[in-house]
């Protein structure tokens, strides 16, 4: 499997070396130039295998040049037993017989991210030591939140990387930001930006591109990679759940082998639907990938017109981690659904960072229009959702899972579409404690935030995660808050450069 660059198709990498760089040095991304199948019979075997069975068959067909032994030794580490709070790793939730939650936030760090970080060192380590041995990697890293932490306890204590991560100041909930200013490690720093995501993502994406740095870094033996999901081997990973909520619905009966489901996903980068997008061109019977938004829906009106514009209000919303306006992601979808045109991705991603905005091709979005459906809904929506939830099937659900029930609900209204549908659901409830207690409850007891975890517990009966409560006390480690405009010297003085 060849991998090339999503703005200059000549760019000819293995995928080791697509993990290992992270991004392209024309500041395209990764893509494989083809993707592989998977027909029924391939679909019923891999059914048979519980997750790490089916991780290990999904990702050989991406990751080539990884030995069989690699990929097992990479997906054993990342699934072990007991690093998930559910031996189904990532288990399908009936809500009735239609809607079907598939639980994403079973991780360490109880959010969607946990799939793929988990997973991340592993494969980053095994890409370096083929593509660049004796070479110290720094994982750069902006997080609307989840992302965040996901990476730090990811790459904690893993030997030759060292971890930083940058978060909005103002942008993150509690718990998210105690999450990650405790982190433990020796190979970590968290450092605050007075900026939103999109002011951190850009940071880095100019860090990752700057040649001075970069030389700087080189004399130093020690290059950078990327752990956000412009890193293909973030996506990768999220492409096995997708294929393994399809076997557990035909397993289950709720779907027949051929037939197809439909998929929603609460989205911000782009990056978890886009490996819906891969599951479904690989075979899996995908029917509508539906893209379901906050207040920030910018996607919802590309998704719908073709033309993308991200001149307009940036909002901070009970969803966080949803809050984004440049979603990086899509430059792959373009890239593919222009049948791999490069010079277009390009120019649309150039006319994105001159002007704010773009428009596709027509053949882009009608194809477009024929693949996806989209949404939004505002906070009062998602909470509400919450509440509708909980009393019809005492099933507690976080913000931004709400917001995807919630575009659910009205696409089937719209539509009228019956077919079974996976709703991905991104992140435990208790991350975001005020939000969901708030949605159950007019009258809340207390402000702070473990009273609050302890008060919805009452209310809900739900399982508080261990990893969350035993948050309760602990001193921070990281409270640097730092301009946007000095990013690359916090990266300086963490490394000692
Ligand atoms: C990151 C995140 C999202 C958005 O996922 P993308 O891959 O960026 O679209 C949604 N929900 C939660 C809880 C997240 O952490």
């Amino acid at each position: 499997m060849i991998y090339t660059s999503t703005r200059d198709n000549t760019v000819r990498v293995s995928a080791s070396e697509a993990i290992a760089k992270g991004i392209s040095a024309d500041g395209g991304l990764f893509v494989p130039m083809t993707i592989p199948t998977l027909n029924l019979v391939d679909i019923e075997r891999i059914a048979r295998l519980d997750y790490i069975g089916r991780a290990k068959e999904i990702l050989k067909l991406y990751l080539t040049d990884f030995t069989d032994d690699e990929i097992s030794m990479c997906v054993q580490g990342a699934y072990r037993e007991g690093k998930f709070s559910s031996p189904k790793i990532a288990p399908l939730y009936k809500l009735n017989d239609d809607a079907h939650v598939l639980e994403l936030w079973r991780g360490p760090t109880c959010a969607f991210k946990d799939m793929a970080l988990q997973l991340l060192p592993y494969l980053l380590t095994v890409s370096a030591g083929k593509t660049r041995k004796d070479t110290k990697i720094v994982i750069l890293v902006a997080t609307s939140g989840d992302t965040g932490k996901a990476a730090l306890e990811g790459f904690k204590d893993v030997p030759n990387t060292e971890i930083l991560v940058f978060y909005p100041v103002d942008g993150v909930s509690p718990m998210q930001k105690l999450q990650m200013t405790t982190q433990e490690g020796e190979n970590v720093g968290v450092c605050a930006i007075e900026g939103n995501f999109d002011d951190a993502q850009s940071g880095v994406k100019a860090i990752f591109t700057n040649r001075e740095i970069e030389q700087k870094f080189a004399e130093n033996h020690m290059a950078f990679s990327s752990a956000n999901s412009i890193n293909w081997g973030r996506l990768a990973p999220q492409i096995v759940y997708y294929v393994s909520a399809y076997c557990d619905l035909v397993k289950s009966g709720s779907v027949k082998l051929g037939d197809p489901m439909n998929v929603v996903v609460p989205t911000g980068n782009f990056g978890n639907i886009l490996a819906a997008f891969y599951a479904k061109q690989m075979g899996v019977p995908i029917k509508k990938l539906v893209c379901a938004s906050n207040a920030n829906n910018v996607l919802t009106d590309f998704l719908e017109t073709g033309t993308y514009n991200k001149n307009r209000p940036f909002y901070c919303t009970t969803s966080p981690s949803m809050d984004i306006l440049i979603s990086s992601n899509l430059e792959r979808l373009l890239f593919l659904l222009s049948g791999q045109d490069a010079q277009s991705t390009k120019k649309w991603m150039e006319q994105l960072s001159a002007t704010g905005t773009y428009t596709v091709s027509d053949k882009v979005f009608s194809a477009i229009q024929e693949l996806f459906s989209a949404g939004f809904c505002d906070d009062e929506d998602t909470k509400r959702t919450i509440r509708k939830i909980f009393d019809e099937y005492h099933y507690l659900c976080d913000t931004h899972t709400a917001v995807a029930l919630n575009v659910y609900a009205a696409y089937k209204t719209k539509t009228g579409d019956k077919t079974p549908t996976v709703i991905a659901s991104t992140a435990n409830p208790y991350k975001f404690s005020k939000s969901v207690l708030r949605a159950l409850k007019s009258h809340i007891r207390s402000a702070d935030e473990f009273d609050m975890v302890e008060e919805l517990h009452e209310v809900s009966g739900a399982p508080v995660p261990p990893q969350l409560a035993n948050l309760k006390g602990k001193e921070p480690r990281f409270t640097k808050v730092s301009a946007k405009e000095d990013m690359a010297k916090v990266v300086f003085e963490m490394l000692g450069l």
